[in-house]
Protein backbone atom coordinates (compact mmCIF):
# COMPACT_ATOMS: atom_id res chain seq x y z
CA UNK A 1 0.00 0.00 0.00
CA UNK A 2 0.94 3.36 -0.86
CA UNK A 3 1.01 5.09 2.23
CA UNK A 4 2.85 8.42 2.58
CA UNK A 5 5.78 6.92 5.30
CA UNK A 6 6.43 4.67 1.91
CA UNK A 7 5.65 7.63 -0.08
CA UNK A 8 8.26 9.74 1.84
CA UNK A 9 10.96 6.89 1.77
CA UNK A 10 10.95 6.66 -1.95
CA UNK A 11 11.65 10.08 -2.23
CA UNK A 12 14.78 10.19 -0.12
CA UNK A 13 16.16 7.17 -2.02
CA UNK A 14 18.08 8.71 -5.46
CA UNK A 15 15.94 8.87 -8.68
CA UNK A 16 12.91 6.35 -6.97
CA UNK A 17 10.99 9.17 -7.74
CA UNK A 18 10.10 12.25 -9.61
CA UNK A 19 7.62 14.79 -9.95
CA UNK A 20 5.89 15.73 -12.81
CA UNK A 21 4.16 19.29 -12.38
CA UNK A 22 1.60 19.88 -14.43
CA UNK A 23 0.49 23.52 -14.85
CA UNK A 24 0.82 26.47 -13.01
CA UNK A 25 -3.24 27.20 -13.08
CA UNK A 26 -5.44 26.60 -10.17
CA UNK A 27 -9.31 28.17 -9.63
CA UNK A 28 -8.71 27.70 -5.96
CA UNK A 29 -7.03 30.78 -4.84
CA UNK A 30 -5.11 29.75 -1.60
CA UNK A 31 -3.86 32.83 0.07
CA UNK A 32 -0.84 30.22 1.26
CA UNK A 33 -0.33 28.52 -2.01
CA UNK A 34 3.43 28.15 -1.74
CA UNK A 35 3.61 28.41 -6.27
CA UNK A 36 2.03 31.41 -6.26
CA UNK A 37 -1.26 29.40 -8.65
CA UNK A 38 -3.98 31.35 -10.15
CA UNK A 39 -7.31 31.20 -11.93
CA UNK A 40 -5.47 32.43 -15.06
CA UNK A 41 -1.82 30.47 -14.83
CA UNK A 42 -0.20 29.35 -17.53
CA UNK A 43 -0.46 25.61 -18.78
CA UNK A 44 0.51 22.94 -21.21
CA UNK A 45 0.76 24.83 -24.67
CA UNK A 46 3.09 23.04 -26.35
CA UNK A 47 2.07 19.25 -26.70
CA UNK A 48 4.65 17.49 -28.57
CA UNK A 49 6.86 18.71 -25.94
CA UNK A 50 4.72 17.23 -23.19
CA UNK A 51 4.66 14.23 -24.78
CA UNK A 52 8.36 13.80 -24.60
CA UNK A 53 8.19 14.65 -21.25
CA UNK A 54 5.81 12.16 -19.92
CA UNK A 55 7.63 9.27 -21.95
CA UNK A 56 11.42 10.47 -20.98
CA UNK A 57 9.39 9.51 -16.83
CA UNK A 58 7.95 6.66 -18.05
CA UNK A 59 11.56 5.74 -19.81
CA UNK A 60 13.67 6.27 -16.45
CA UNK A 61 13.24 2.67 -14.86
CA UNK A 62 14.55 4.25 -11.38
CA UNK A 63 11.47 6.05 -10.87
CA UNK A 64 9.29 3.90 -8.81
CA UNK A 65 6.81 6.59 -8.07
CA UNK A 66 5.51 9.55 -10.20
CA UNK A 67 3.91 12.48 -8.00
CA UNK A 68 2.00 14.89 -10.41
CA UNK A 69 1.01 18.38 -8.72
CA UNK A 70 1.12 22.14 -10.12
CA UNK A 71 -0.92 24.04 -9.41
CA UNK A 72 -4.33 21.77 -9.12
CA UNK A 73 -3.33 19.11 -12.09
CA UNK A 74 -7.31 18.03 -12.42
CA UNK A 75 -7.44 21.48 -14.67
CA UNK A 76 -5.55 20.22 -16.88
CA UNK A 77 -7.65 17.29 -18.38
CA UNK A 78 -6.37 16.39 -21.67
CA UNK A 79 -2.46 16.60 -19.86
CA UNK A 80 -3.49 14.74 -16.56
CA UNK A 81 -5.48 11.91 -18.66
CA UNK A 82 -2.72 11.20 -20.89
CA UNK A 83 0.14 11.51 -18.25
CA UNK A 84 -1.36 9.03 -15.53
CA UNK A 85 -2.74 6.76 -18.72
CA UNK A 86 1.40 6.59 -19.82
CA UNK A 87 2.29 6.44 -16.32
CA UNK A 88 0.51 3.80 -14.95
CA UNK A 89 0.83 1.65 -18.39
CA UNK A 90 4.54 1.93 -17.31
CA UNK A 91 4.13 0.12 -14.25
CA UNK A 92 4.63 3.59 -12.48
CA UNK A 93 2.89 4.36 -9.26
CA UNK A 94 1.24 7.76 -9.32
CA UNK A 95 0.66 10.17 -6.45
CA UNK A 96 -1.78 13.21 -7.44
CA UNK A 97 -1.42 16.40 -5.41
CA UNK A 98 -4.75 17.98 -5.32
CA UNK A 99 -7.34 20.54 -3.43
CA UNK A 100 -10.47 18.28 -4.53
CA UNK A 101 -12.37 20.95 -5.70
CA UNK A 102 -13.93 19.22 -8.09
CA UNK A 103 -15.95 17.45 -5.79
CA UNK A 104 -18.00 14.81 -7.44
CA UNK A 105 -15.92 13.96 -10.78
CA UNK A 106 -16.72 13.50 -14.26
CA UNK A 107 -16.19 10.13 -15.82
CA UNK A 108 -12.96 11.27 -17.07
CA UNK A 109 -12.04 12.43 -13.46
CA UNK A 110 -12.62 9.37 -11.87
CA UNK A 111 -11.31 7.47 -14.86
CA UNK A 112 -8.29 9.38 -13.83
CA UNK A 113 -8.69 8.40 -9.47
CA UNK A 114 -8.78 4.86 -11.04
CA UNK A 115 -4.99 4.95 -12.21
CA UNK A 116 -3.74 6.61 -9.16
CA UNK A 117 -2.52 4.91 -6.40
CA UNK A 118 -2.83 7.47 -3.71
CA UNK A 119 -4.00 10.85 -3.47
CA UNK A 120 -2.36 13.76 -1.46
CA UNK A 121 -4.98 15.81 -0.50
CA UNK A 122 -4.37 19.69 0.93
CA UNK A 123 -6.86 20.59 3.44
CA UNK A 124 -6.26 22.97 5.97
CA UNK A 125 -7.52 26.52 7.09
CA UNK A 126 -6.57 28.11 3.69
CA UNK A 127 -8.06 25.56 2.21
CA UNK A 128 -11.32 25.96 3.58
CA UNK A 129 -11.81 29.48 3.44
CA UNK A 130 -11.82 28.95 -0.60
CA UNK A 131 -13.47 25.34 -0.45
CA UNK A 132 -16.80 24.37 0.58
CA UNK A 133 -16.50 21.24 2.94
CA UNK A 134 -19.62 19.72 1.23
CA UNK A 135 -17.53 19.69 -1.71
CA UNK A 136 -14.01 18.16 -0.35
CA UNK A 137 -16.26 15.44 1.49
CA UNK A 138 -17.51 14.43 -1.81
CA UNK A 139 -13.91 14.55 -3.08
CA UNK A 140 -12.63 11.83 -0.51
CA UNK A 141 -15.66 9.38 -1.11
CA UNK A 142 -14.91 9.68 -4.75
CA UNK A 143 -10.73 8.57 -3.97
CA UNK A 144 -11.98 6.20 -1.59
CA UNK A 145 -15.05 4.43 -4.10
CA UNK A 146 -11.70 4.50 -6.32
CA UNK A 147 -9.47 2.30 -4.23
CA UNK A 148 -6.90 4.79 -3.80
CA UNK A 149 -4.91 5.56 -0.84
CA UNK A 150 -6.10 8.77 0.42
CA UNK A 151 -3.34 11.16 2.40
CA UNK A 152 -5.09 14.13 3.87
CA UNK A 153 -2.22 17.01 4.37
CA UNK A 154 -3.20 19.06 7.01
CA UNK A 155 -0.99 22.40 8.71
CA UNK A 156 -0.76 22.79 12.12
CA UNK A 157 -3.18 20.30 14.00
CA UNK A 158 -5.32 16.82 12.49
CA UNK A 159 -8.32 17.72 14.19
CA UNK A 160 -10.63 19.96 11.30
CA UNK A 161 -9.21 16.51 9.17
CA UNK A 162 -10.05 13.84 11.34
CA UNK A 163 -13.72 15.21 11.46
CA UNK A 164 -13.70 15.41 7.80
CA UNK A 165 -12.61 12.17 7.40
CA UNK A 166 -15.32 10.78 9.74
CA UNK A 167 -17.97 12.68 8.02
CA UNK A 168 -16.95 11.67 4.01
CA UNK A 169 -16.12 7.76 5.31
CA UNK A 170 -17.18 7.04 8.88
CA UNK A 171 -15.19 5.79 11.60
CA UNK A 172 -13.60 2.79 9.75
CA UNK A 173 -11.58 5.89 7.81
CA UNK A 174 -8.18 4.36 9.28
CA UNK A 175 -8.71 1.60 6.90
CA UNK A 176 -8.63 3.86 4.00
CA UNK A 177 -6.87 6.99 4.87
CA UNK A 178 -4.33 8.45 6.67
CA UNK A 179 -3.50 12.32 8.14
CA UNK A 180 -0.38 13.90 7.62
CA UNK A 181 0.33 17.19 10.09
CA UNK A 182 2.72 19.02 8.21
CA UNK A 183 4.10 23.19 8.38
CA UNK A 184 3.40 26.10 6.00
CA UNK A 185 6.21 27.27 4.05
CA UNK A 186 7.12 30.25 3.78
CA UNK A 187 7.35 30.99 0.04
CA UNK A 188 5.11 32.36 -2.65
CA UNK A 189 1.90 33.78 -1.35
CA UNK A 190 2.78 32.20 2.32
CA UNK A 191 5.76 34.46 2.44
CA UNK A 192 5.25 36.62 5.61
CA UNK A 193 2.92 34.22 6.73
CA UNK A 194 5.00 32.15 9.58
CA UNK A 195 6.86 33.56 12.01
CA UNK A 196 10.70 33.56 11.32
CA UNK A 197 12.65 30.40 12.09
CA UNK A 198 15.68 31.12 14.39
CA UNK A 199 18.75 30.65 12.37
CA UNK A 200 21.30 27.93 12.68
CA UNK A 201 24.69 27.73 11.95
CA UNK A 202 25.45 26.29 8.75
CA UNK A 203 27.47 23.54 10.12
CA UNK A 204 24.55 22.36 12.11
CA UNK A 205 22.25 21.43 8.69
CA UNK A 206 21.83 17.81 7.96
CA UNK A 207 20.46 15.92 4.90
CA UNK A 208 17.66 17.38 2.48
CA UNK A 209 15.52 15.18 2.17
CA UNK A 210 13.81 16.07 -1.39
CA UNK A 211 17.57 16.47 -3.06
CA UNK A 212 16.99 12.95 -4.21
CA UNK A 213 13.39 13.33 -6.44
CA UNK A 214 13.65 15.56 -9.55
CA UNK A 215 10.99 17.83 -10.48
CA UNK A 216 10.03 18.34 -14.32
CA UNK A 217 7.54 20.42 -15.50
CA UNK A 218 5.26 20.81 -17.96
CA UNK A 219 6.97 23.78 -20.36
CA UNK A 220 10.44 21.54 -20.18
CA UNK A 221 11.52 23.44 -16.89
CA UNK A 222 13.45 20.34 -14.75
CA UNK A 223 15.05 21.36 -11.55
CA UNK A 224 17.11 19.18 -9.26
CA UNK A 225 14.61 19.37 -6.30
CA UNK A 226 11.40 20.71 -5.15
CA UNK A 227 11.54 23.69 -3.69
CA UNK A 228 9.01 25.90 -4.90
CA UNK A 229 11.41 28.61 -5.72
CA UNK A 230 13.14 26.72 -8.16
CA UNK A 231 10.04 25.01 -9.63
CA UNK A 232 9.29 28.57 -10.54
CA UNK A 233 12.07 29.68 -11.99
CA UNK A 234 13.86 31.10 -9.18
CA UNK A 235 17.64 30.96 -7.19
CA UNK A 236 20.53 29.46 -8.29
CA UNK A 237 21.03 28.18 -12.26
CA UNK A 238 22.87 25.18 -11.08
CA UNK A 239 19.57 23.67 -9.74
CA UNK A 240 17.44 24.56 -13.17
CA UNK A 241 18.09 23.71 -16.88
CA UNK A 242 15.47 23.99 -19.96
CA UNK A 243 14.83 20.98 -22.29
CA UNK A 244 13.38 21.32 -24.98
CA UNK A 245 13.11 17.58 -26.40
CA UNK A 246 13.47 14.22 -25.02
CA UNK A 247 16.93 14.05 -25.43
CA UNK A 248 18.11 17.52 -23.58
CA UNK A 249 15.46 16.04 -20.94
CA UNK A 250 17.56 12.82 -20.31
CA UNK A 251 20.95 15.05 -20.45
CA UNK A 252 19.42 17.14 -17.64
CA UNK A 253 17.85 14.53 -15.62
CA UNK A 254 21.42 12.50 -15.91
CA UNK A 255 23.24 15.76 -14.84
CA UNK A 256 21.63 16.25 -11.99
CA UNK A 257 21.49 12.51 -10.70
CA UNK A 258 25.01 12.50 -11.29
CA UNK A 259 26.28 15.66 -9.70
CA UNK A 260 28.07 15.15 -6.92
CA UNK A 261 26.95 18.10 -4.70
CA UNK A 262 23.76 17.48 -4.80
CA UNK A 263 24.27 13.71 -4.08
CA UNK A 264 26.02 15.13 -1.31
CA UNK A 265 23.74 17.49 -0.18
CA UNK A 266 20.88 14.69 -0.01
CA UNK A 267 22.61 11.79 1.61
CA UNK A 268 25.07 14.16 4.59
CA UNK A 269 23.61 17.63 4.06
CA UNK A 270 25.12 21.59 3.57
CA UNK A 271 25.98 21.34 6.74
CA UNK A 272 29.72 19.36 6.20
CA UNK A 273 30.16 21.04 2.86
CA UNK A 274 29.66 24.47 4.51
CA UNK A 275 33.52 24.72 6.04
CA UNK A 276 34.61 24.92 2.27
CA UNK A 277 33.00 28.03 1.71
CA UNK A 278 33.75 29.64 4.98
CA UNK A 279 30.02 29.64 5.67
CA UNK A 280 30.78 27.01 8.68
CA UNK A 281 29.45 29.61 11.34
CA UNK A 282 26.97 31.85 9.30
CA UNK A 283 23.65 31.78 10.51
CA UNK A 284 20.93 30.56 8.29
CA UNK A 285 17.11 30.63 8.15
CA UNK A 286 16.48 27.63 5.97
CA UNK A 287 18.34 24.43 4.82
CA UNK A 288 17.75 25.65 1.59
CA UNK A 289 19.74 29.42 1.89
CA UNK A 290 22.53 27.93 2.66
CA UNK A 291 22.07 25.12 0.22
CA UNK A 292 21.75 28.11 -2.53
CA UNK A 293 24.62 29.60 -0.33
CA UNK A 294 27.11 26.58 -1.53
CA UNK A 295 25.11 25.46 -5.10
CA UNK A 296 26.50 29.32 -6.11
CA UNK A 297 30.47 28.70 -4.75
CA UNK A 298 30.83 25.07 -5.28
CA UNK A 299 28.58 24.34 -8.33
CA UNK A 300 30.47 24.39 -10.99
CA UNK A 301 33.25 22.57 -8.87
CA UNK A 302 33.33 18.95 -10.48
CA UNK A 303 37.02 17.91 -9.47
CA UNK A 304 37.89 19.92 -6.97
CA UNK A 305 36.61 19.34 -2.83
CA UNK A 306 33.00 19.01 -3.25
CA UNK A 307 34.46 15.98 -5.80
CA UNK A 308 37.02 14.83 -3.42
CA UNK A 309 34.62 15.18 0.05
CA UNK A 310 32.13 12.60 -1.78
CA UNK A 311 34.43 10.11 -2.91
CA UNK A 312 35.64 9.66 0.22
CA UNK A 313 31.93 9.50 1.91
CA UNK A 314 31.29 7.14 -1.01
CA UNK A 315 28.70 9.41 -3.05
CA UNK A 316 30.59 9.78 -6.06
CA UNK A 317 28.92 9.30 -9.20
S1 LIG B 1 -2.48 25.68 -2.41
FE1 LIG B 1 -3.23 24.18 -3.93
S2 LIG B 1 -5.44 24.50 -4.01
FE2 LIG B 1 -4.58 26.32 -3.06
S3 LIG B 1 -4.23 27.80 -4.76
FE3 LIG B 1 -2.30 26.63 -4.48
S4 LIG B 1 -2.44 24.92 -5.92
FE4 LIG B 1 -4.52 25.74 -5.65
S1 LIG C 1 18.35 22.21 0.22
FE1 LIG C 1 18.94 22.54 -1.93
S2 LIG C 1 18.44 20.59 -2.94
FE2 LIG C 1 17.29 20.67 -0.99
S3 LIG C 1 15.28 21.59 -1.46
FE3 LIG C 1 16.63 23.24 -0.81
S4 LIG C 1 17.45 24.06 -2.74
FE4 LIG C 1 16.67 22.00 -3.18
Amino acid sequence: MLTYEYIEAARRRRWASALLYLTDRCPVGCGHCSVDARPDGPRISDWPLFEQIVSVLCEVESFEIVGISGGEPFTERRGLTFATEELAAAGKSVVLYTSGFWGDPAPWGRRVLGRTSCVVLGTDAFHAARLAEDRVVAAIRAIGDAGCRLVLQAIGTDREAAGLLTRALGASWPDHAEIHVTGLLPVGRARGLRPVTPPRAGRSFGPCTVADAPVVRYDGRVSACCNETVITGGGPAPLRRHARDAAELRAALGSFEADPLLRFIGSHGPGPLAPLAGLQDREFEHICQLCWRLTGRLGADRGGPVAALSLFTGEGP
